[in-house]
This record gives structure tokens, C-alpha cells and sequence, in this order.
């Protein structure tokens, strides 16, 4: 079950629990106050780094969103070879 956590800008974090990963989960509706909050991103297993690097990774977290146009076409597949002897 994934748990994301939200900010609140004034109630502070709270986390969900969600049933999947799919739709959209930037934004949610603070438990408190009922304001929209967005998301707060975590880098894992933070405990062993030093603050700073911490800091640095949480602030570069947040994924960007890009569209296909802009991530470029897919590669294209590899041609498929005729080998009669072949078995499968
Ligand atoms: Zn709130």
C-alpha cells in the first residue's frame, strides 16, 4: 500500500494511504482544513546521509512531467532476422 505525504501550508505534512499507485496523486485534500495540499517528495533511507545531502536530494525529487513529444520517439525495434534453422 503506497503512502505519499502532502504539505499543508497550514496544517503542515500529513501522509495517505493509497489502495494502488495509478492517477494522479500531486495534489490532495488536507484532513484538517480541507485546503489543497501538494505533494512532499522523499529520497529513501535518508538516515544514513548528512543533512545537507538529504536537503539536496529532497529538493531534487520532484519528478518532472514531460509529455512523449517531449521525451522523443521510442527507438525503433530490432528488425526481425529470417533464420529458417532456427527453431523458435
Ligand atoms: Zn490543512
Amino acid at each position: 500500500m503506497p503512502s505519499y505525504t502532502f504539505r499543508c501550508e497550514d496544517c503542515g505534512n500529513f501522509t495517505l494511504f493509497f489502495k494502488s499507485m495509478s492517477g494522479n496523486k500531486s495534489t490532495a485534500e488536507c484532513p484538517d482544513c480541507h485546503s489543497l495540499s501538494s505533494r512532499v517528495y522523499f529520497a529513501p533511507n535518508l538516515h544514513k546521509l548528512s543533512r545537507a545531502v538529504s536537503s539536496r536530494i529532497e529538493k531534487g525529487m520532484e519528478p518532472q512531467r514531460m509529455t512523449h513529444a517531449e521525451l522523443g520517439a521510442k527507438p525503433a525495434k530490432k528488425k526481425k532476422v529470417n533464420r529458417p534453422w532456427q527453431v523458435g
